[in-house]
């Protein structure tokens, strides 16, 4: 038996996490479900934003799905998501953005993952007024933070016998700092004598990804580019509503939808469920049970390759409960 916290967020956070809910549940996991939350409405209702039950449920299960977080301006963080990440050292930021078959877009064959550093860079949230008329902001980039994303993103391309790893950066410009995280490419692809290093520029890499974006397989970059990059390679694959996530530490795991919590589609049924299935898939392959991730992915290839009961993001007419029952449906068929 699991216990995995549910963290459900804002906006469309709920109606997504219902979903999957039941697509976990469909599988047979044997499950106990945690189920807290945080954010704007948590903030409305409580009057603090991450309330202490929720570091205790992470924690103790120190595995959690989690759907998104709206944080209110000027409520003392300027993102819970961010302050997640740093406070359990969830370094490394995975996204795979795959192709799939069904989904009217420009490109057939993507299959990349990106390697977000996710606790350092501008996000350190160094930050002030010079005076009314000057803002700073500390970009933090440190040798030791660098190595361990780039090894992570080696050890992927290692394991899953990719022969290349991009590193994105504009080290001709930050020569430090982004300086730093090349050289710690560089260093730490001696290890790896079988995968070949490619360094590109971050505005070229932009550009590279829209014109041909099957050329990349593992990506690694820093904070800021990889947040950017997410949402671009997620439109080359059908949008935000398809891209799953998973913010991995030494001990502890969230999982997560690379989207936000969609205010603009918000309580209407409308919402997408993939993303946040995909990341229960990515969440059961940590968790080891790689044969019911791939029965949930399956599911999901099936359903939006059959275009039946898809959501209107992906050119469909189907409610999230509507797309999310013929997955389950399609789970048992398979
Ligand atoms: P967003 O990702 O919420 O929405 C961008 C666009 O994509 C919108 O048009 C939305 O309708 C669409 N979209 C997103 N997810 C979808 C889905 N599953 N199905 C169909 N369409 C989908 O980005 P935003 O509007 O910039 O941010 C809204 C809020 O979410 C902000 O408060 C932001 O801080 C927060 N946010 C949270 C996270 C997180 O929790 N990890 C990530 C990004 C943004």
């Amino acid at each position: 038996m699991y216990n995995i916290t549910a963290i459900e967020g804002s906006g469309i956070g709920p109606e997504i996490m219902e979903s999957n809910i039941k697509v976990i549940e469909a599988t047979g996991l044997s499950v106990k479900w945690d189920f807290v939350n945080a954010g704007k409405d948590v903030y409305e209702k409580e009057g603090v934003l991450i309330p202490q039950r929720v570091f205790d449920s992470i924690e103790k299960n120190k595995i959690a799905i989690k759907g998104p977080i709206e944080t209110p301006i000027g409520k003392g963080f300027s993102s819970i998501n961010v302050f997640f990440r740093k406070k359990y050292d969830l370094f490394s930021c995975v996204r795979p953005v795959k192709s799939i078959p069904g989904i009217k877009v420009p490109f057939e064959n993507v299959d990349l993952v990106i390697f977000r550093e996710n606790t350092e860079d501008l996000y350190a949230g160094i930050e002030r007024m010079i005076d009314q008329d000057t803002a700073e902001s500390i970009k933090i980039i440190t040798r030791y933070k660098s190595e361990r994303i780039i090894k992570e993103s080696f050890e992927y391309a290692k394991k899953h016998n990719k022969t290349r790893v991009t590193v994105a950066h504009k080290a001709n410009i930050m020569k430090m700092s982004d300086g730093l995280f090349l050289q710690c490419a560089r260093d730490i692809s001696k290890n790896y004598p079988g995968i070949d290093l490619q360094e590109v520029i971050i505005d070229n890499m932009c550009m590279q990804l829209v014109i041909n974006p099957s050329q990349f397989q593992v990506i690694v970059t820093e904070n800021l580019y990889g947040d950017i990059l997410s949402d671009l390679c997620a439109g080359l694959v059908g949008g935000l509503g398809v891209v799953p996530g998973g913010n991995i530490g030494k001990d502890i795991a969230i999982f997560e939808a690379v989207h936000g919590s969609a205010p603009d589609i918000s309580g209407k049924n409308l919402a997408n469920p993939t993303a946040l299935i995909l990341s229960g898939a990515m969440m059961l392959d940590y968790l080891g049970e790689k044969e019911k991730a791939t029965i949930v992915r399956n599911a999901v290839i099936k359903t939006i390759g059959e275009g039946k009961f898809v959501t209107q993001d992906l050119g469909g007419t189907s409610s999230t409960s509507e797309m999310t029952k013929a997955i389950i449906s399609n789970m048992a068929a398979i």
